[in-house]
C-alpha cells in the first residue's frame, strides 16, 4: 500500500490536545499524521498500523472530501466508538492480532520436545 508517515504533525498534535490523548495517529489522504509516538514505535504496534492502514483505503474507497464529509457525519451521529469506518478499522487492526496470535501457536506447535531433556522413566519404556 502507498502511504506516508509525517512525525510531529501538527494536525496529529491538535488532535491530541482534542481527545486529550498521550498519542495520536490520524490519516488524511496517504499520509499517516503522528504525534506523541514516533515512526518505528507506530509501525511496530502492527495493529495500530493496520488500523490507520483501513483509513487510507477508506479514503481511497470514497474520495478525500467525501471521505472526510462521510466521516464527520458518522461521529456527529452515533460518536467515534460506534463510527462504522472506526469499527471497520478496528476490526482491520484486530484481524492483525488474531492472525500474530496464530502464527504464535503454530510455532508453538512445531516445537519438537525431541531436543529437551526427558524424564529417566520415559527412556526405560523405549
Ligand atoms: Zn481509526
Amino acid at each position: 500500500m502507498n502511504y506516508k508517515i509525517v512525525e510531529r504533525s501538527p494536525f496529529a498534535r491538535i488532535a491530541r490536545m482534542v481527545l486529550k490523548s498521550r498519542n495520536v495517529a490520524m490519516v488524511l489522504g496517504k499520509s499517516i499524521h503522528l504525534s506523541g509516538v514516533d515512526r518505528q514505535t507506530f509501525l511496530e504496534d502492527k495493529g495500530w498500523f493496520e488500523h490507520e492502514l483501513c483509513h487510507i483505503r477508506q479514503f481511497q474507497e470514497h474520495g478525500y472530501f467525501r471521505f472526510l464529509w462521510l466521516y464527520l457525519k458518522e461521529s456527529w451521529r452515533v460518536g467515534y466508538y460506534n463510527n462504522k469506518f472506526e469499527v471497520e478499522a478496528r476490526e482491520a487492526g484486530m484481524k492483525h492480532k488474531r492472525f500474530f496470535s496464530e502464527q504464535l501457536k503454530k510455532e508453538a506447535e512445531t516445537i519438537q520436545p525431541s531436543g529437551l531433556p526427558q524424564p529417566a522413566d520415559v527412556k526405560k519404556k523405549v
